[in-house]
């Protein structure tokens, strides 16, 4: 199938609630304006640099998401375009969205990362550290980003029962948060293999790569 039916048919399954983040790291600039031609205008990418280099050649009405670990040093190089930042697990980090973002008279829009997964090697932020970020003065202050909602990645595993408990985990924080935080309206989780139990979970936005555009 092409990546325009393949887009078809992930959006007719899709309730008009949930958002469709098309994941397009590792593909080509004409991968990405097949699913632009196709309707598409949310890309998520994970390498600012790569990200960077697609956002100078693509039209200028599409979003552009990093859903990947973001470093610090590296933030200047999108401040002026990026829409949405998915993968922000520090106040530092925060801090220098906002210094960027300040420099370019805008707000950044940013999702903190949880660590919902039984892996090391996943980021992200525990409940504590969360309402830490979120009660703490230096948060206060920033005025050029806006903290709209949670991003959470379950663990990379065949185990159903497992995924949906670590989705309903990250669903259940967003909740309380979303009960003193009222900025809050996005969740994001669920890529190609499970997205489908994440709506079920309470996903409200869903970051799909391989079954739009193919295994990487
Ligand atoms: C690559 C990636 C995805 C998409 O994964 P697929 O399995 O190809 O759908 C989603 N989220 C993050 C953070 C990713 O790095």
């Amino acid at each position: 199938m092409s990546i325009a039916q393949n887009l078809q048919k992930i959006n007719t399954t899709l309730p008009s609630h949930v958002t469709l983040v098309a994941v397009s790291k590792t593909k080509p600039v004409s991968d990405l304006m097949e699913a632009y031609n196709a309707g598409q205008r949310i890309f998520g990418e994970n390498k600012i640099q790569e990200m960077t280099e697609k956002w100078e050649q693509m039209p200028k009405d599409i979003q552009w998401h990093m859903i990947g670990h973001v470093q610090t040093n590296k933030v200047k190089y999108m401040a002026e375009y990026v829409s949405l930042i998915h993968g922000v697990d520090s106040l530092k980090l925060l801090q220098e969205i906002n210094k960027q973002a300040a420099k370019h008279n805008r707000v950044i829009d940013c999702l903190l990362q949880v660590y919902i997964a039984e892996e090391e090697s996943k980021f992200g932020l525990d409940e504590n550290e969360l309402e830490e970020i979120f009660h703490s003065d230096g948060f206060k202050l920033l005025k050029n980003i806006k903290v709209v909602g949670l991003m959470g990645m379950a663990t990379f595993t065949d185990n159903q029962t497992q995924i949906k408990k670590e989705f309903l985990n990250l669903k259940s924080i967003f909740d309380k948060l979303k009960t003193e935080h009222c900025q809050l309206n996005t969740l994001s989780m669920g890529m190609s293999g499970d997205y489908q139990l994440a709506i079920e979970c309470g996903s409200t936005m869903v970051r799909i790569g391989s079954s739009i555009f193919g295994g990487r």
